[in-house]
């Protein structure tokens, strides 16, 4: 099987972008765009390291990893750090041109970066993890801060993990150029993610899921969709379980739900909450489906993720991993609209289908946005030395969101493209303004 290669195809998306910008009279008339563009195929910079890291058996392993920013036109660049054994420098380029795009879809402030170690953090003790992060943290200390880099947690790293890099950041910085403690203070900038007592912001666990809401009316709204409308989310963790509970608040009726070990469908509809206090107690969701004891799932059936995908539901919600609409199954989705809280969970031939077929997929560099966008406010509060409540992180939340939906939406409607061209096109004409 062809396996696709991340950084040509984002690399791809760049291009359909392009064609579309450099149509555009401001740009057909000059040349600056076509260079402009020609410098976004690379990433600005791309730093490999190897962190030596000292087990607890004494021996000595060496970890490799790397950082990736892919450009800072809009200010300074911006993007996780992952921990996974399948990291490679391929994916890290991807995942941080797609930042570049997620952070100008917004419209923040921001650039676009990624960071990446190869291992799989559950071989490590917490001792050995911390002196792993505190190593990366070192290697990469004289190309971060608030205002050349922010990192922030990806898959695998956390709250925990941003605190130790950025007490290793702020001590190393401290040893070059001794600080008050207020430049202390500001310097924790450099990284989001933290947990509250670090800096962190009121409302970034949940901010994805509420993102994913507010998009989600803005384009219910466009499509005049109402009513009691039914949803199927596929994944139950940070994203899905908060896009559902969001949902389920605001009346839509959240007919299936799954993780790793397969779904449930309930006519009726569940209470999300209640089911993930059930999942806690079976340790799986269909395992709630056997036991019904506090969720009430019993009404309803077991289903595998494949089914889940194929439900005749009003809004399909992939929200656990890539690429699970394919040429295969595309053409059994029921569903009118399609939001992608995962990354990447639509492969490109089945963006062909939906196309065709009349269903709009809201892509995934607009649907999750919302977590980057909470994280920029961390920094600015850090910068400012402020603390906002979590009402005001909502309301300035929705205010993004609500605001980059009708943008997308808008370009859409103007270029004749779907929704992903639409956002990328977007996107791309900041970045070359900013460029210039
Ligand atoms: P998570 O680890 O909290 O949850 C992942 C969920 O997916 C779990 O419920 C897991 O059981 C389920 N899952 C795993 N394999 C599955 C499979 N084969 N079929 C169905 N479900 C499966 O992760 P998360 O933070 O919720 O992230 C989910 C997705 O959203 C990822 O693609 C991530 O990159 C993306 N994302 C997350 C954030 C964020 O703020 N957490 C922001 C932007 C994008």
């Amino acid at each position: 099987m062809h396996t696709i290669n991340p950084f040509e195809s984002a690399m791809e998306q760049l291009e359909k972008a392009a064609e579309i910008l450099m149509k555009e009279p401001h740009f057909a008339e000059a040349s600056w765009g076509t260079q402009k563009i020609e410098i976004l195929r690379q990433p600005q910079r791309q730093v490999n390291v190897s962190i030596p890291v000292k087990m607890d058996d004494g021996t000595q392993k060496i970890f490799e990893g790397y950082r990736i920013q892919f450009n800072n036109a809009r200010g300074p660049y911006k993007g996780g750090i992952r921990y996974h054994p399948n990291v490679s420098l391929d994916e890290v380029k991807a995942l941080s041109f797609w930042m570049t795009i997620k952070c100008s879809v917004a419209d923040l402030p921001l650039g676009g970066s990624k960071g990446g170690i190869i291992v799989d953090p559950k071989t490590l003790s917490q001792t050995e993890l911390e002196r792993l992060s505190r190593g990366y943290a070192r290697l990469i200390t004289d190309i971060i801060g608030p205002d050349k880099d922010v990192p922030a947690p990806d898959v695998n790293t956390n709250g925990q993990i941003m605190g130790w890099m950025t007490d290793e950041y702020v001590r190393m910085t401290n040893d070059k150029w001794p600080m008050t403690n207020e430049e202390k203070k500001r310097l924790r900038a450099t990284f989001t993610g933290k947990r509250i007592e670090d800096g962190g912001s009121e409302g970034r666990e949940e901010a994805t899921g509420l993102g994913g809401l507010f998009v989600l009316q803005g384009v219910l709204e466009q499509l005049k969709l109402k009513g009691k409308l039914t949803v199927a989310v596929q994944g139950f963790g940070n994203v899905g379980y908060n896009m559902a509970k969001f949902l389920f608040e605001q009346g839509f009726i959240v007919v299936a739900v799954s993780d790793s070990k397969g779904g449930i469908y309930v006519e009726e509809g569940i209470n999300p909450e209640l089911t993930l206090e059930c999942k806690k107690k079976n340790g799986f969701l269909a395992g709630c489906y056997c036991s019904g004891s506090v969720c009430d799932l019993k009404k309803g059936k077991q289903i595998s993720n494949d089914e889940l995908l194929e439900l005749p539901v009003d809004i399909l919600i992939p929200s656990a991993l890539e690429n699970v609409l394919t040429a295969e199954n595309a053409h059994k989705v029921k569903a009118k609209v399609i939001l992608e809280m995962a990354n990447g969970p639509t492969a490109p031939e089945a963006d062909v289908i939906f196309f065709k077929k009349g269903i709009p997929v809201v892509p995934d560099v607009l649907s999750n946005s919302g977590g980057v966008t909470v994280s920029a406010f961390e920094w600015e509060q850090n910068l400012k030395g402020e603390h906002w409540t979590k009402e005001e992180v909502n309301q300035k939340l929705k205010t993004k969101m609500t605001k980059a939906t009708k943008e997308v939406w808008d370009a859409s409607v103007k270029h004749k493209v779907n929704l992903r061209t639409a956002a990328y096109v977007v996107a791309l004409e900041r970045i070359l303004v900013a460029m210039k």
